[in-house]
């Protein structure tokens, strides 16, 4: 415990004023930035302190509907759509190679506007968003439709064609990577975008989007608007010139924003939603490693993922050891300045999230789960939570089933596969899981039997540009990255015509 406590004191004292200027905080509208018709604007916070970074334009109805005519207009009359695809992966090509040129800018906005640890942001997550623009780049010109059989007097063939303007709501807990995510396959397949980003971290995608300017995106094809979910957000779901809706947030959005898709105009929805992840460790575990990926399944990004493995499944026959070193494990998590070197968590994102945490700490300490360490808040500024273990935890208990989105690890004990099979799907979620054995059929039983869109087998957290992401249950509909996310940005379009025209014979 004392590692840590002189590692977190140290690095709360003085904070590291980070080396980026904020530049960008209107919209982005139709290749110009532009303040809000309103002329309102909101604040944007620094969550190691709670002061604020920047004003930035606020979005409302008027924005997203100005936003919504300039993504018509590049889709309708601009060049875009009908460039070669060749040319288009070009542009996400000269992109991905400015997104590298200004990493280090861009990491540290991120960790700014956000809270998390710069190393992570700049040494994990920039370059996954130059991967997954180089993949999308080299999608763009291997889209193509297929010729049907059919009924043999017919030619058949099917066009994909991109769809049109993309409405995208992104969450704040990976604001670049959301981005990513999002824009990537929409673009490589030839549509135009409205994005709003969330209103806790506008910042980071004002300045990509700038820099998309600069690697020749014709204007108006990506256009991005700051503002609040209720009145920006809900505008673009409910748009009636909007031709597709794609979503990352909570459960309880992704319903409203899938309810005003279908009273507007019936718009076609992705979902990326909650999660409340089982990682299951299997009794021939080896108990380092094992403790070492269930403490980073949780932990990481301040326990701020919508996969977060947040219910760890010990088997009964290792469970006391792996409790003793989990809770070192948290322990020795270092808390402090997400700029400085070494720091592993930093704050969370806002007070509404640490107030919640801290809600469902107390509630864990209420309904007698056993409090191994942490369960309190750090420092006397800005949202810093101790790393928090839970054991004794049973399925009834609502921080087994709620999502906490904190760093709160909840430990929970079983005796065979059957049981844990069923615990592990008995939850409304099914994002994500993870396996940790050396037993190959403990494995493929494990990995057919769970229901959720990821299954990690002695790993966790892997991500890449082609590996398909997404929700069985009430974490989603649909898959993106990967080949899946071409899909939701694609309409297929079927042309029959006569092979002997009638008119011939
Ligand atoms: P949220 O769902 O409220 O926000 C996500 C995005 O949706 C933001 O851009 C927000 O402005 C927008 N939004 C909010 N209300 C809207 C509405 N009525 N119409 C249209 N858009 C709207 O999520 P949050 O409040 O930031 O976080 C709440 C919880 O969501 C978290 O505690 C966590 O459980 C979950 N969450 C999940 C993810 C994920 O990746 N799956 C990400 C962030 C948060």
């Amino acid at each position: 415990g004392s590692v840590r406590r002189l590692n977190t004191a140290a690095a709360l004292e003085e904070l590291v004023t980070p080396s980026v200027q904020i530049t960008y905080t209107q919209h982005l509208i139709d290749g110009k930035f532009v303040d809000a018709a309103s002329g309102k604007t909101f604040p944007t916070y620094d969550p190691r302190t709670g002061e604020v970074i920047a004003h930035v334009a606020e979005g409302d109805a008027e924005d997203i509907n100005r936003a919504v005519a300039a993504a018509r207009k590049a889709f309708d009359e601009g060049p875009w759509p009908k460039m070669t695809p060749y040319e288009r992966s070009r542009v996400l090509l000269r992109f991905a190679d400015l997104v590298e040129k200004h990493s280090e800018e861009l990491a540290a906005l991120e960790t700014w506007d956000n809270g998390k640890p710069y190393e992570q942001a700049a040494k994990a997550e920039l370059p996954m968003l130059v991967r997954l623009f180089h993949y999308y780049a080299g999608w763009a010109d291997k889209i193509h439709g297929l010729t049907v059989p059919a009924d043999g007097n017919h030619h058949v063939q099917t066009l994909h064609e991109p769809i049109g303007v993309a409405g995208q709501i992104i969450p704040w807990n990976f604001p670049l990577l959301m981005f990513a995510w999002k824009v990537g396959p929409a673009l490589a397949c030839g549509n135009t975008i409205v994005l709003k980003t969330a209103e806790q971290t506008p910042l980071t995608a004002l300045y990509v989007a700038k820099l998309f300017h600069e690697a020749g995106l014709p204007p108006g094809v990506l256009n991005v608007v700051s503002g609040f979910g209720p009145t920006a957000g809900a505008a673009l779901a409910s748009h009636m010139d909007v031709d597709k809706l794609a979503f990352t947030g909570s459960t309880d959005t992704g319903k409203i924003v899938l309810e005003l898709a279908a009273k507007s105009n019936l718009k076609p929805v992705t979902l990326e939603l909650g999660g409340k992840s089982p990682f299951i460790i299997c009794e021939d575990a080896d108990i380092d490693k094992a403790v070492e990926l269930a403490h980073f399944a949780l932990f990481f990004n301040q326990g701020q993922c919508c996969c977060a493995g947040s219910r760890t499944f010990v088997h009964e026959r290792i469970y006391d050891e792996f409790l003793e070193k989990a809770k070192a494990r948290a322990l020795r998590r270092t808390v402090g300045d997400p700029f400085k070197k070494g720091i592993e968590q930093g704050p969370q994102i806002d007070p509404e999230q640490f107030e919640k945490v801290l809600r469902y700490i107390r509630s864990g300490i209420e309904s007698n789960a056993t409090l191994e360490c942490g369960g309190d808040k750090l420092g006397t500024k800005g949202y810093f939570i101790q790393p928090t273990v839970f054991s004794n935890v049973t399925d009834d208990m609502l921080i087994a089933q709620d999502e906490i989105f904190g760093p709160v690890q909840s430990i929970l004990k079983f005796k065979d596969l059957d049981e844990v099979i069923k615990r592990a799907n008995n939850t409304r979620y099914g994002l994500a899981a993870g396996v940790f054995t050396k037993n190959i059929d403990t494995a493929n039983t494990l990995t057919r039997a769970l229901r959720a869109g990821t299954v990690w087998v002695n790993c966790f957290d892997v991500f890449d540009a082609a590996i398909p992401f997404g929700g069985y249950k009430m974490s989603g509909i649909g898959r993106e990255k990967g080949i899946y996310s071409l899909h939701n940005y694609l309409q297929v379009k079927a042309v029959v015509s006569p092979l002997k025209n009638p008119a011939w014979l």
